[in-house]
Order: C-alpha cells, then structure tokens, then sequence
C-alpha cells in the first residue's frame, strides 16, 4: 500500500499490529482514547482492588461453608497496591485508588511524577515496585519485553499471598506459573479479563479454579460511535495536515 497515509486502530491496544512484519512504521498510526473506555477500566480496577483488599473471594467461600468468620481487615493506606503501566489507563487507575486512600505505587518504563503516588521506572526498580505490591494490577501496554512480564521469578517478588488483577492483555502472562503459584498459595487470588487465547477455551483450568475470576474482555466499555468520531477527526487532521491526536509510538510499539 505505497500510498497509505496513516493506520487508525480501532482499539486502546495496537500489540496485534506491530506483530505484522511487513507493519509500515514511518506511517502514522492512531490509538483509541476515550473517556468512556477510560471510565470502564478505572470502575474496573476499583471493583476487583477492593474485593480482594476486602477479603471477598474469601467471604464467598466461607459463605458456601456456613462459615461465620472475621478476617483481619487493614485499612486502604495499609494495603499497598501496584499498577503497571502509568499510561492513559493506569494513570486515571491510580489517581481513583489515591482519591479511595490506597498506598498506591505505580510502575512505567520511563519515570512519572502523581501527586500521592509512589512511582517506580524501569527494570531497575521492578523488584522493589513488585515487592510492596500486594494487589498487583497489569495495565502494561503489550510489546516485546512486556510479553510473559509476570512469570515465575517476578511472581515469586511479590508478598505472600498477594493477589493479581490482569486487564491488559494475556500475553503479559505465563499463565501455567500464573496457575502454579495461586495452587502454591503464593497468590491468593486472581482476577484475569484477558488470556492467551480468547474466547478462553472450555478446558481451560482458569475456568475452575478456585481462586480466579473469569470475564470475558469486558473491563473496557468502549463505545463505537465515539470510535467512529474519533476516526473521523483523525482522517479530517490528516487532510488538512494539522496535528494527529493520540499517536502510537512506533518506536517503542505502544
Ligand atoms: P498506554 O500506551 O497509554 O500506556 C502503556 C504503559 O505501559 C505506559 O505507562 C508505558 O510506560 C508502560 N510500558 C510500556 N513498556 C514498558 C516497559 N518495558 N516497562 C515498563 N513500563 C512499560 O496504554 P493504555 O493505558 O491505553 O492501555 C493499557 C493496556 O490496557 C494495554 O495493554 C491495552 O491493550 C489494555 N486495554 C484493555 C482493555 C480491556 O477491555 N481489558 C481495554 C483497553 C485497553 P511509559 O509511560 O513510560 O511510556
């Protein structure tokens, strides 16, 4: 296509692109940025940061047993959370769980400053960010050296029985060190919106298993008509060569 002049995705994530090899990337490429989407995912994060900072899964199950049992209860600022990736996404993630009274840190490749927040850059700081995270949210965007981030060895950094909400893409996952340390008990919990393979197949154990939930690529809520405005708005900036908003970088592929 010699006379393309610019790649409008669809969505707030372009991994799938870049692993096309014949990709162009001196032609500008445009991501989805929405409000809509934006609130989504941060009512997302909230939900499942505070279901698992108040003991829910483990409510559910004693509620299945007849079990009338308190769980010791820390306050939010006593719970230190971690979110990866302090882009559009985990930027307005961190801002909501600061405004709830979390101890929240984040991490990004390049370094950031969030009034209440803690920030960590680069794989320098990964272990000590990874090691006071006690619920650990991935908000990462998908590239080459993001791709299975949460193994074994960086698993095994987090506090004993920390628990993981996943909300960007499987691929940032080694899903079968992601099952071994939740049947470990080093995690306690995971909450997965996204997988390898999607639909997820009906064999897989996350399905079952006792410490996970399941959702179906919903975190998000994006709305496709502010999609289709927004492509618009590209393609009319491109015509009359004014600046494109929300450019994908397509040397660092997010
Ligand atoms: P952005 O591109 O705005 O932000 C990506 C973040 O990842 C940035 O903070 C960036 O760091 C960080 N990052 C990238 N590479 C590295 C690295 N090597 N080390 C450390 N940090 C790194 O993405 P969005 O906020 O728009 O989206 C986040 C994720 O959410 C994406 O994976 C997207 O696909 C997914 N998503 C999921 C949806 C769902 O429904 N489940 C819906 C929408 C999006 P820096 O700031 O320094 O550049």
């Amino acid at each position: 296509m010699p006379n393309l002049k610019a790649i409008l995705s669809p969505g707030a994530g372009v991994d799938h692109l870049f692993r096309d090899p014949a990709l162009p990337r001196h032609v500008p490429m445009v991501k989805v940025v929405q409000e809509r989407m934006t609130r989504g995912i941060v009512q997302y994060v909230v939900l499942h940061v505070l279901r698992h900072h108040r003991h829910m899964p483990a409510y559910q199950a004693q509620q299945r047993e007849r079990l009338w049992q308190e769980l010791k209860q820390p306050g939010a600022w006593d719970r230190p959370v971690g979110i990866m990736g302090l882009g559009t996404l985990g930027r307005a993630s961190v801002k909501a769980l600061a405004d709830l009274g979390f101890r929240v840190a984040g991490w990004s490749r390049t370094r950031k400053r969030i009034k209440g927040v803690e920030t960590f850059a680069g794989a320098g700081e990964f272990a000590a960010f990874l090691g006071r995270s006690e619920i650990l949210v991935c908000l990462l965007a998908l590239t080459p050296e993001t791709t299975g981030i949460v193994n074994a060895r960086t698993i095994a950094k987090l506090p004993a029985g920390a628990s993981f909400v996943n909300l960007a893409r499987g691929r940032h996952v080694v899903e079968a060190d992601l099952l071994a340390a939740l049947d470990a008990g080093h995690l306690s919990h995971a909450t997965l919106d996204v997988f390898h393979q999607e639909p997820l197949p009906p064999a897989s154990r996350f399905w079952s298993h006792p410490q996970v939930t399941v959702t179906p690529h919903r975190a998000g809520n994006s709305d496709r008509l502010a999609i289709i405005d927004q492509m618009l708005d590209a393609v009319e900036r491109l015509e009359s060569g004014r600046t494109l908003r929300h450019r994908v970088n397509t040397r660092h592929g997010y």
